[in-house]
């Protein structure tokens, strides 16, 4: 059996579509402002990504550049002035930030009204206790993607593989608020290959690339590959191609979970905007 390829492109599309649909209408226009400091290519390669998705949007969008060594005071004082402005709606600063500048600082600086990465720590208590707030990007794409191509995570046995604050930790709340049964694993899981053949929906978020063979899944499962590893010339995910013959559903690295990360950073700027003017998302 070859795995179905779940496309991030195709569900990303879905998700610009519904946004346009919703812009309409609206008498404001969202606003999305991106702070990047140094000239990471990365980093660069991913903001210019940002902007030009938002413009594409018909968002207004403003990138702000400095350099490797800005002050972290003056960074701060950068995102006080952006929360004051009353024409904002989103703020994002890039990570990762040079090693001088304290993270945690500059993302609790964010209103968390703002908060489009949804790393403030108000956001990540909403994210966990089930209220409305910003969630993080990368695994509301993960969902998102899932629900695109029809999988009903409801008592689903599922595993994440990787237990960041970014993708693994958050993964794990948004499972859970779709009913999953979950299990979240990391460096130090014992008998992690069989841990992770118990899942029906196994997520894999390590950041080593090819770190999941098709021996480590279990026959019919939905397997999400969030991993983006540069190895030479070319990004390889965190799973093997060969696990195609096992699981019943696969997605592309590149193709897959990354179109998914920018198009929920456009759902969130929306969701920003109408959460500040209006207390609700919709
Ligand atoms: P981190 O390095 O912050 O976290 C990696 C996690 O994986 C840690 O919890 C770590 O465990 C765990 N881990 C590492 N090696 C192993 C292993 N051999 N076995 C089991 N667990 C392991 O990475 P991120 O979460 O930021 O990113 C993960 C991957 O996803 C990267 O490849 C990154 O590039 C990619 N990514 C892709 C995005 C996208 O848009 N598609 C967005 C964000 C990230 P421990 O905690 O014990 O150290």
């Amino acid at each position: 059996m070859a795995a179905r390829l779940l496309s991030g492109h195709e569900a990303a599309e879905a998700v610009y579509a519904e946004l346009k649909a919703r812009l309409q209408g609206l008498p404001f226009t969202p606003f999305l402002r991106v702070l990047r400091l140094g000239e990471d290519p990365a980093s660069v390669a991913y903001v210019r990504l940002k902007d030009k998705r938002a413009r594409a949007l018909g968002y207004r969008s403003q990138v702000e550049v400095y350099p490797e060594d800005f002050p972290e005071e003056a960074l701060l004082r950068r995102i006080q002035e952006l929360n004051a402005d009353s024409e904002v709606d989103g703020i994002l600063v890039q990570l990762p930030l040079p090693r001088h500048i304290r993270p945690e600082r500059v993302l609790e600086a964010i209103d968390p009204l703002k908060d489009v990465d949804g790393f403030h720590p108000l956001n990540v208590g909403r994210l966990w206790s089930g209220g409305e707030g910003l969630f993080p990007c990368t695994p509301l794409g993960v969902v998102r993607l899932l629900k695109h191509y029809g999988v009903d995570l409801k008592g689903k046995e599922a595993v994440i593989i990787g237990r960041s604050n970014i993708v693994g930790k958050p993964l794990a709340a948004l499972l859970l608020r779709e009913d999953a049964t979950v299990t979240l694993a990391h460096s130090k899981t014992e008998a992690l290959q069989e841990v992770a053949r118990r899942a029906e929906v196994l997520v894999v978020a390590a950041g080593r690339p090819h770190l999941v063979g098709k021996d480590w899944v279990r026959p019919g499962a939905i397997v999400v590959d969030v991993g983006i590893n540069r190895v030479g010339e070319k990004l390889l995910g965190d799973v093997h191609p060969e696990v195609a013959e096992v699981a019943s559903a696969l997605t592309p690295v590149p193709g897959g979970v990354g179109p998914m990360t920018v198009a929920m950073l456009m759902h969130n700027t929306l969701k920003a905007a109408l959460l500040r003017r209006h207390g609700a998302s919709s």
